[in-house]
This record gives structure tokens, C-alpha cells and sequence, in this order.
């Protein structure tokens, strides 16, 4: 069974919300629509207080080349325009929008369920759609989708790599849309392959969801009696590996390539996106839907099993409305993360509102969230056994306590994918994570800064 070459680790895979089928969430009374919602410049709020928008009318303008559209998912007064605090705590231009109950749509959006299987030939209205429908990339990322499609003329693209690993523990919000939106994917995924005019796709997915093998194997047989555009398509099983999910880690296992230092996917001919991605850019070209939901899975140890949801939001909820919905913070919860546990980020506002990349609400007990007292590293290398960057965590960690940047540079920190394999084996906790991921980014600052044009 394919997998990458390099560590990785085995967490308890935990998927203990897989069977939740998804649920659309309700409207709440507001919903505050952040322009930061993706990788690059943040979009341009072009509404006013008064304003009264429709559900998937545009909100948002790009602010440059890597940049997205953004809509509003409600159907509503804008109240206000202004900062409000994301995730982390920091201010960010939101579009606040007291809503209606029944939606009243955008003009030229297909809101029924029919399944649009015809794939468009002309690329240019394919990436139009895709661009003018705001999608960016579901898997963590949120880099522009239409940007990525497109890479520039000296790189050739050869296989698109379609990433259904949800190699986090507990997230199974992909497993659940590769389950219930199987077709759908696989239109996508001859959309994208159509954009980038390459022969062959693979959708990846971990052994230890073999529904969802079953279902999108079937979708793509019969997809594949119906055009020639469907050829090419095929779903391998992955071993179950954290983080197979990775972008350098799936192109290990399905071609076999190795991505540089500081490279990027294209440079080894591949380009890869998320199945929810793939679902977005479906939406977006058959039936002219912006990206204004997504899928989240709401879980944790301590949540009882009927609270264990895989939910339908849209763009705008805030997370603490979410959480009340499904029956409040539950006891013995301490902490929150948004996505998984291995590289999720800890909530520190919970009243955020979801943005197009949430993928979960996961809530942590005090026995999983306890720092063990660090002692001093024993040499056993088992961090730079599990990298599957291939670095030395133990050496990063020295250097970086040392402010040693030149040769942390040299021991390519800046590699660094920030996956807490080296943590996670650890045997003398040192909180080797934390240290590296700011060293990382003061070494990617000082690269910067030498490499910017002169003014
Ligand atoms: S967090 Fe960075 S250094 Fe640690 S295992 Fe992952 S890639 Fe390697
Ligand atoms: S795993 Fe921990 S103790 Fe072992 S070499 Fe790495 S840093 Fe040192």
C-alpha cells in the first residue's frame, strides 16, 4: 500500500463523529463575514450599513493577484463594517449582517440538487467561475484555487492529486462529503484535471476509511462510462500515516517525487487540492455557486456520541453560536481547536465566526491538553525518526534556543510543515513544536527581507 517514504507517526485516529451524517445548520440573527478569509491579500468590503445584500451576492472584492472573492451567505441588512476579532484575537474587517429567515438568492445560481456531469471544454469560463465564485483551498491552506490552477507557462503540470487523507485525528468532515457528495467530487476533479490538461488524477484516501474508497471508486466507474472526460481518474488507498494529508507526503506516495527545499508542488509536475476543494469547484462551475459553506465537524472526548456532528455552515457563524446549537461547551472541556489536534490552531475567541477553511470545532480535555515538564534531550532521535521532512528536530530545537539563525537556515527550519510529529515522540517533552515553528518564521522573515526588491 502506497504511503511517503520519510517518518510520520501513528496517532489513535479517533474519527468518533464518522457515522454523523452532515446537517445543515440553521440562519442565526447575525452573521459576521470576514474579508480575510483566504491566503493573500484580504478582500475589499464594497457593502454599506443599510445595504441589503442576497444570499451569494458578492460582499468582497480581491485586492490583488492572490486574493478571493467573497459573498454573502445570508440573505440580510449589513449593519456594520468593521473590526472584529478573528480566531487568534486579531482585528479583521468583517461585514456584519443582520439576517432573514428564507433565502433570497443571487442572480444566475442553479440551487437545485441536480448533479451536472457535463464537463464545460472552454478552460478560460471553467477558471472564470471558479475565480468569480470566491473558491480557495478547503485542506488547510485557503490558497486562491483559481491561481493555483493556473501555474506559470515554464511549469507543466502532469497529475492532479486530489487529497481525501483527512489524516487528522477526530476531523471527518471530508469522509463524510466523500460519502454523501461522491459525484459531485469527481466532477470536480474532471473540472480541475480539464483546467490544468492533464491526462491523470488520483484521489487519495487512508485505508482506514474504506467506505468512502467503495463510494468515490464507484463514482468514478460510473462517471467514467459516461465521457472521456472522466478517464484518467482513479482512487489509491493510502496507508494510514500522519501526515499523509500533506501536500510533499501525498506526492511521495502517489508519484514518488520529492519536492525541494523551499519548492513547490509544480516544480515535480504535481498539483494538489483537497476533496472539499474539489466539491467547492463543482459548485462553483456547474451550477454557479459561490463558496459561502462548508462542512465541520464538531467533536471531542468529551462531547457525548449524539452530540458528535458533521455540520453544513455557512461563511459567518460565529463558534460559540455553533457550539450553543449543538447543546453548549460540554464538561470537561478546556480548551478548543479549530481543525485537528496535530496542527489545529487553539481558539482564543471563540465568538469567531467560521470562515470558508473551518473544519471543525474539536473540544479538549485537561488530561489531553496537560504540558508534561520538559527535561533535557536524551539523544534518541526519535523526533528526527518521525520527521517526514526529514530534519533533526533535536538539532532545530538547539539552535533555535541559541538564536543560531544562519544555521538554522542552513538545517532548512524553514521545511518545517509544522505537522508535531517531533513533539508527539518526544520522550523528554520538550516543546520542540512551538520552538521550531518561531524559528521558522523568523528565518522565513529574514529570507524575505534579503530576497525583496530594493525601493
Ligand atoms: S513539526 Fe517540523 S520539525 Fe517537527 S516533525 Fe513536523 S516537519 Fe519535522
Ligand atoms: S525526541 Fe526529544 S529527547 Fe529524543 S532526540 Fe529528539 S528532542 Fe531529544
Amino acid at each position: 500500500m502506497k504511503t511517503f517514504s520519510i517518518g510520520g507517526v501513528h496517532p489513535d485516529d479517533k474519527k468518533i463523529s464518522a457515522g454523523s451524517r452532515i446537517e445543515s445548520l440553521p440562519i442565526p440573527e447575525t452573521v459576521y463575514i470576514s474579508m480575510a478569509q483566504h491566503l493573500g491579500g484580504p478582500a475589499k468590503a464594497i457593502v454599506a450599513p443599510g445595504d441589503r445584500v442576497r444570499t451569494g451576492q458578492v460582499i468582497g472584492e480581491p485586492t490583488g493577484f492572490i486574493s478571493a472573492y467573497v459573498h454573502s451567505s445570508v440573505t440580510g441588512t449589513v449593519k456594520s463594517v468593521g473590526l472584529r476579532k478573528d480566531l487568534a484575537g486579531i482585528p479583521v474587517v468583517h461585514v456584519e449582517i443582520k439576517t432573514e429567515p428564507v433565502d433570497e438568492w443571487a442572480d444566475g445560481i442553479d440551487t437545485s440538487d441536480t448533479l451536472v456531469t457535463d464537463i464545460p471544454q472552454d478552460r478560460q469560463f471553467i477558471i472564470d467561475r471558479i475565480k468569480n465564485n470566491g473558491v480557495v483551498g478547503l485542506g488547510g491552506a485557503t490558497f486562491p484555487t483559481h491561481v493555483k490552477l493556473c501555474p506559470p507557462p515554464d511549469k507543466k503540470a502532469e497529475c492532479l492529486i486530489l487529497n481525501g487523507a483527512e489524516c487528522e485525528p477526530y476531523l471527518t468532515s471530508d469522509y463524510r462529503i466523500m460519502l454523501e457528495k461522491t459525484r459531485q467530487i469527481v466532477v470536480g476533479a474532471a473540472l480541475m484535471k480539464k483546467v490544468l490538461g492533464v491526462s491523470r488524477a488520483v484521489i487519495g484516501i487512508e485505508e482506514n476509511k474504506p467506505e468512502a474508497i467503495k463510494a468515490m471508486s464507484a463514482a468514478v466507474s460510473e462517471l467514467q462510462k459516461s465521457s472521456a472526460d472522466y478517464s484518467g481518474i482513479e482512487v489509491q488507498t493510502l496507508k494510514k500515516k500522519y501526515p499523509q494529508g500533506g501536500e510533499k507526503q501525498l506526492i511521495d506516495a502517489v508519484m514518488h517525487r520529492q519536492v525541494k527545499s523551499m519548492g513547490l508542488p509544480i516544480d515535480v509536475g504535481a498539483v494538489v487540492q483537497n476533496v472539499a476543494t474539489s466539491l467547492a469547484v463543482y459548485e462553483a462551475v456547474q451550477k454557479n455557486m459561490p463558496l459561502i459553506s462548508n462542512t465541520l465537524t464538531v467533536t471531542g472526548d468529551c462531547l457525548p456520541a449524539e452530540r458528535q456532528k458533521n455540520y453544513l455552515f455557512r461563511i459567518g457563524y460565529p463558534l460559540s453560536w455553533i457550539a450553543e446549537y449543538n447543546g453548549g461547551v460540554p464538561e470537561g472541556a478546556v480548551k478548543i481547536i479549530s481543525g485537528g489536534p496535530m496542527m489545529g490552531k487553539a481558539v482564543s475567541n471563540f465568538d469567531a465566526a467560521t470562515l470558508k477553511g473551518s473544519s471543525s470545532i474539536l473540544y479538549m480535555t485537561a488530561e489531553q491538553t496537560e504540558r508534561k515538564l520538559e527535561s533535557s534531550c536524551i539523544r534518541c532521535g526519535k523526533c528526527a525518526e518521525a520527521c517526514p521532512m526529514g530534519l533533526e528536530p533535536f538539532l532545530l530545537n538547539k539552535l533555535a534556543r541559541n538564536g543560531m539563525m544562519e544555521e538554522l537556515e542552513a538545517n532548512a527550519v524553514q521545511d518545517c510543515i509544522e505537522c508535531g510529529c517531533c513533539l508527539y515522540s518526544c520522550p523528554a517533552y520538550i516543546p520542540l513544536l512551538d520552538i521550531i515553528r518561531v524559528a521558522k518564521g523568523e528565518v522565513i522573515r529574514a529570507m524575505r527581507a534579503r530576497t525583496a526588491p530594493k525601493k
